[in-house]
């Protein structure tokens, strides 16, 4: 049975991972395991199943009903029982995550960012802010990609430095030229990319940085009482967009290395990456998404450092009576509104 759950070895209820202790724990009888320590329960079943069979349907080993998953899904709640589970076959063989952040903001804390997010409903349309959009809180390890890719670039380029000088009567102007080659190598490590196809690529971006040195060997019950996803794009897919997405540094940093000129033509530029290394990993979010008045908003949190992201909507009517409020600073637009409200530029 590919299905694994964790069942308190004291009483018997369902254990999850809890995000302040880093423990595996038991919320009926306080008992609490070491993830680090322990073994993961998908080394004792992984035999049992290979990685082509995909199960068609898992069964809750706690109540026996049928698991709501859809085909990405590797780790969810029981909605009958509430008990969490991680699909075991989905996380074997390419499909195995090479390391996990575990989650360090709790729901109680991510529910309370997400209030104050909505001003406490202030700005936001009346009904937003309603129990069942809190509720849907939930928290999500992301699957990512985190590259190391090595670059050898090669510049050429026209540089001119100039210099005027008075000598006598006579006003000169010196003009130096310069042929400039400069050969870099430039290694960047842990380049995140998120690799599932559900969740808004550019939303993900911002909810960096994650704190790499909290990264842990993969074990399952990091998962216990999360939802987690398998990624959708494998390493090589994404790695345009990590090429994309370390271009402006490569540009800065080689900016950075013609100074003192007075002006610099490129007359050419090649930059070769080899993909070092891509590993698979799991990073925690905090989400929630909903549909409003026929737009979609998210809300986002970084599971580790409580970065938020996403842009809560807001209502006219609200913002008017809010500006009314100020007298004097009608100037302002609505994007320092949406500053205010700390929803960031998305
Ligand atoms: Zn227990
Ligand atoms: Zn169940």
């Amino acid at each position: 049975m590919p299905v694994i759950d964790y069942k308190c070895p004291s009483c018997g209820s369902g254990m999850v991972f809890d995000s302040e202790t880093g423990m595996l724990s038991c919320h009926s009888c306080g008992r609490e395991d070491s993830i680090e320590n322990n073994a993961d329960p998908l080394l004792q079943v992984r035999n049992t199943f290979s990685e082509e069979e995909q199960a068609v349907e898992y069964h809750c080993k706690s109540c026996g009903a049928i698991i709501m998953t859809d085909a990405d899904t590797v780790a969810t709640t029981c909605s009958f029982c509430g008990s969490g589970v991680v699909i075991g076959d989905r996380l074997v063989g390419k499909l195995a995550p090479a390391m996990v952040i575990p989650f360090k903001i709790s729901k109680e804390e991510a529910v309370k960012a997400f209030r104050k997010w909505c001003r406490n409903g202030r700005l936001t349309p009346d009904g937003f802010m309603t129990a069942d959009r809190i509720q849907s809180m939930t928290g999500m390890y992301v699957p990512f990609w985190l590259y190391d890719l090595n670059n050898k670039v090669e510049v050429h380029a026209h540089a001119t430095r100039v210099r005027t000088y008075t000598r006598g009567e006579y006003r000169y102007t010196e003009t130096q030229h310069f042929d400039v080659y400069r050969d870099i190598a430039l290694n960047y490590v842990k380049v995140p990319i998120d690799a599932s196809a559900k969740l808004n690529d550019e939303l993900m971006d911002k909810l960096e940085p994650f704190p790499y040195e909290q990264l842990k060997s993969f074990k399952t019950p990091y998962l216990a009482g999360y939802i987690a996803e398998k990624y959708n794009h494998d390493e090589q897919q994404l790695l345009p967009r990590a090429k994309d997405k370390i271009a402006p540094f490569i540009d800065s940093f080689i900016q950075s290395e013609m100074t003192g000129y007075t002006s610099v033509t490129y007359t050419s530029k090649q930059i070769d990456t080899a993909l070092a290394r891509a590993d698979y990993v799991l990073l925690p979010v905090w989400m929630v998404q909903y549909d409003y008045k026929k737009a979609k908003y998210t809300f986002a949190m970084n599971g580790q450092t409580g970065k938020v992201v996403g842009k809560p909507p807001i209502s006219k009517a609200k913002v008017s009576a809010w500006f009314a409020g100020i007298a004097g600073v009608s100037f302002l637009s609505l994007k320092f509104v949406s500053w205010a409200m700390g929803g960031g530029l998305w």
